[in-house]
């Protein structure tokens, strides 16, 4: 009975593509197109933050050229895809709220690509977003996707582990140091999680990593207030030009 109303709505709405609005065969998913240009990682990847690297696996951990010269505060990395352009279309539409239903479908490709790196008693928690931007915006797409991943995977969500201490300007111009500069110390553990924190292995999630400056200012923040470890799952790494 149910089955032959879920058909019967489906001739009356059939499924669209989460991100352009085309047909699609299932409920929360991307169309043929928007698929194909898809860029998913897979195969070898830089384990730090997902990068995928030419190669066959040599059975032990390997780090992208960025990954090797950078300080990362954090041990393991996974991103979903690359920032292409399907994967730069999702994250605007993620981030201006115009296609939340995309927030399913991009946390369960988030939840696979860090299966890998996911250790029982991971606390999962969003970058934060200064509260002014979070205001105007409505809601922390970072946190829509952590929620899910928590749940798929099974692992304790915590919302505000971390908060902004100051408004910072947009990352977007900057050159590399001035990106970590314009980050540093500009997150904290949030005063009454910081118990939460104490002992933990975090899991970070973000939309996008492009200098790693914002992941690197989090997974400090998340250590300064005791956790032992950090790892970092992103929607999309932004790959820097060969
Ligand atoms: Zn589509
Ligand atoms: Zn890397």
């Amino acid at each position: 009975m149910a089955r032959a109303v879920e058909s019967a709505l489906r001739l009356i709405y059939p499924p669209q593509c989460v991100l352009c609005g085309g047909r699609t065969d299932a409920e929360f998913a991307l169309c043929g197109t928007c698929w194909r240009g898809a860029e998913f990682t897979g195969g070898l990847v830089c384990d730090r933050c997902g990068l995928p690297l030419p190669g066959e696996d040599p059975g032990e951990p390997v780090h992208c050229d960025d990954c090797l010269v950078t300080a990362r505060p954090w041990s393991r990395g996974r991103a979903a895809m690359l920032y292409g352009e399907t994967g730069r279309r999702l994250a605007l539409a993620l981030k201006h709220g115009d296609r939340l239903e995309l927030a399913r479908p991009a946390a369960e490709w988030m939840a696979r690509a860090a299966r890998p790196i996911l250790v029982p008693g991971m606390i999962v928690a969003p970058v934060p977003l200064h509260w002014l931007r979070l205001f105007r915006r409505r809601y922390n797409q970072s946190a829509l996707l952590s929620a899910r991943i928590a749940r798929l995977a099974g692992l304790e969500h915590c919302p505000d582990l971390l908060v902004r201490a100051r408004r910072t300007a947009s990352q977007e111009g900057r050159d590399r140091e001035g990106r970590f500069a314009n980050l540093a110390g500009a997150i904290r553990a949030h005063p009454r999680r910081r118990h939460r924190l104490a002992g933990r292995h975090v899991l970070l999630v973000d939309d996008v990593m492009t200098s790693g400056a914002t992941l690197a200012a989090a997974a400090e923040a998340c250590l300064a207030a005791g956790a032992t470890e950090v790892s970092v799952v992103v929607l999309a790494r932004v790959a820097k030009a060969p």
